[in-house]
């Protein structure tokens, strides 16, 4: 495996790497997900390229940041053994060079739930996956459904913008009490650890209603809201009910719905969500 940091390294790196090529890309503190999305992009690509970039663009607050677990070398040690080619870990300056001046902003799908609660996020999140794309040139690149929003503004861009690389959604891996695994994760004590397995739990109640024929996107809302409340660690930034499609909320749930959320536990802000129908 070959770890590069400077655009041109990688550059040069890639100009003679068979392919196709697939792209994975990450902030790094790797675990079973992001090894899982390695997993599918090695069986379908003869070179894998992973980043390992915290990224300070797609952060609202500074603390969030700098807080954000990072380790290096055991991440280089996960990537390898998950079968990665090679790693691309650039510096922040490596990224955006002195004199960059470009935002990417994705419409009317970057808006509703994530971007309505983190402002900004999607522009750092479309902006950095552009120059990767670019740089990278991947015939294919894997993302996780965990951060369902992401999947569709990453599309969205692609296809505007006609880059060339195929995003591929890739299914969330959980602990086995259904947490959703995440990095952040790792900021959580042993006990909101245990507590955080509430999300889970509150979606799949609300995806059994609807299982069983609940029509109305309120009294969903109302059900994972009513399951969240059984924590009292858990406090909500939304719960919603949205059209796959476009996430808009769903008033009648006439089709598949997408039932997502954000809670902060242990002031950790952690999002799942789970597809219906
Ligand atoms: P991150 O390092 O959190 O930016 O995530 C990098 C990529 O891994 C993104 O495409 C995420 O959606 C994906 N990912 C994160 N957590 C999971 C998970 N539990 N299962 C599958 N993919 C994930």
């Amino acid at each position: 495996m070959q770890v590069v940091r400077t655009r041109a390294d990688l550059r040069a790196v890639l100009a003679n790497a068979p392919r196709p090529l697939g792209l994975v890309p990450t902030m790094g503190w790797l675990h079973a997900g992001h090894v899982s999305l390695v997993e599918r992009a090695r069986a379908e690509s003869a070179t894998v390229v992973m980043s390992i970039f915290v990224n300070p663009r797609q952060f609202g607050e500074a603390r969030d940041f700098e807080g954000y677990p990072r380790n290096e070398a055991r991440d280089l040690a996960v990537a390898e053994a998950a079968g990665a080619d090679v790693v691309f870990a650039p510096d922040v300056d490596e990224v955006y060079p002195s004199g960059f001046d470009t935002v990417v902003t994705v419409g009317a799908i970057s808006r509703p739930l994530e971007g309505a609660a983190r402002p900004g996020h999607f522009d750092g999140v479309a902006t950095v996956v552009a120059i990767l794309f670019a740089l990278v040139g991947a015939e294919r690149a894997y993302f996780g459904l965990k951060d369902y929003q992401q999947i569709a503004v990453i599309r969205r861009m692609a296809l505007d913008l006609a880059l060339p690389t195929e995003v591929v959604p890739c299914p969330t891996v959980r602990e086995p009490d259904g947490l959703a695994m995440s990095s952040r994760n790792a900021r959580l004590t042993p006990d909101g650890r245990i507590r955080a397995a509430v999300l889970h739990n509150a979606l799949e109640a609300g995806a059994e209603l609807v299982r069983a024929g609940a029509a109305s996107g309120e009294a969903v809302r109302a059900a994972v809201r009513g399951a969240l409340a059984t924590e009292p660690g858990a406090v909500v930034d939304y719960v919603s009910v949205a059209d796959p499609d476009t996430l808009a909320e769903l008033e009648t749930i006439d089709r598949r719905a997408l039932l997502s959320l954000a809670v902060r536990i242990e002031g950790v802000r952690l999002i799942d969500n789970v597809l219906v129908g």
